[in-house]
């Protein structure tokens, strides 16, 4: 499939007082259209800086140091933020945890819908109104004429992450980033949001880029996921190849933790030893004070990024030499 995003050797710092910190260290991927990849990772291991790199929405104290990240071929790196912010909402869509970040309280559903289309896809007034009903209709709202005279405040959690997707979606973006977008919505409303996704995913050939801590959540969605460590990629495979087959130490004691990919809400397992900060200088593999296989080299050397079978990739010392 064609390659809708092409992260590569990212590097984002964070400055702290008068020093920087590398808060992701070198991150690749790519994304094709119709694909859902997940990246999934402990709490500060860089998922959500990586989405806000890409997204040009840094916070003041970070910046994207080195690395290039292509949309659709092109140069994101290069581009102002006036260019950047045009390419969000209509090539980029976004949802998040809490959908009152992204709705305006003030308006209407329909007034913030339709205005979107006519500013991003240059919409007729009616033409807006009946592609936001039909996306309204699409994830699953009733009555939607009616919920689009609505404010925000009026509707449930639960409706109003549907909204936010109807709206995200009818722009038909070809990247969705998706940041724990369920994760504060009961099981069976989190369920319906995945199948959604999926199904507006093959409506629109969207690639998504998921974040999410929650491994039953990749199980249902993923086509291919990534496992971030402290900034850096530590694995990358077919969602059968890291259930099944996982090979990084890392991957492997949080895939222990999972009696069987059906369950419901299985959030990351902690494993033994502490998450190391941004601020901590780690040499070599920043896994290595919690790894039980660390070794010498592990101490001192960063473990390269190493193809084991057709795309499934490992950055371990003890799988390269096993492999070797
Ligand atoms: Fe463990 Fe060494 Fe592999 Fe890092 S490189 S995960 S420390 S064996
Ligand atoms: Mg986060």
């Amino acid at each position: 499939g064609k390659k809708v995003l092409e992260v590569k050797d990212l590097v984002t710092t964070f400055r702290i007082g008068k020093k920087e910190y590398e808060v992701l260290r070198g991150v690749s991927f790519d994304i094709e259209e119709n694909e859902t990849l997940c990246m999934v990772g402990e709490s500060g291991c860089g998922k959500s800086v990586t989405t806000l790199s890409i997204m040009d929405l840094l916070p003041n104290n970070g910046r994207v140091v080195s690395g290039s990240i292509k949309l659709n071929g092109q140069e994101l790196t290069t581009l102002s933020p006036k260019e950047r912010n045009a390419l969000r909402g209509k090539q980029m869509g976004m949802i998040f945890q809490e959908p009152m970040t992204a709705l305006n309280p003030l308006l209407t559903i329909g007034r913030q819908m339709t205005e979107g289309l006519r500013l991003h896809l240059g919409m007729s007034r009616e033409e807006a109104y009946e592609t936001a009903v039909s996306y309204l209709e699409k994830v699953g709202i009733a009555n939607p004429g009616d919920r689009m005279k609505q404010y925000p405040f009026q509707l449930s959690g639960g409706l109003r992450q549907r909204v936010m997707i109807a709206m995200v979606m009818a722009a038909q973006p070809s990247l969705l980033i998706a940041d724990e977008p369920t994760t504060a919505l009961d099981v069976t409303i989190q369920k319906q949001v995945l199948v959604l996704l999926n199904r507006l995913k093959k409506d629109v050939s969207t690639g998504i880029l998921f974040i999410t801590h929650d491994l039953g959540v990749v199980a249902e969605i993923a086509d291919r996921v990534i496992i971030l460590y402290s900034g850096r990629k530590v694995e990358e495979g077919s969602i059968e190849a890291i259930f099944s087959r996982p090979l990084h130490p890392y991957t492997v004691g949080l895939m222990k933790a999972v009696p069987n990919v059906d369950v419901d809400d299985f959030d990351i397992q902690p494993i033994p030893g502490t998450f190391p900060n941004i601020t901590e200088e780690i040499g070599g593999c920043r896994f290595h004070p919690r790894c039980p296989y660390a070794t010498d080299r592990c101490r001192t050397e960063v473990p390269a990024e190493m193809e084991i079978a057709p795309g499934h990739f490992v950055c371990c010392h003890k799988v390269e030499e096993e492999h070797r």
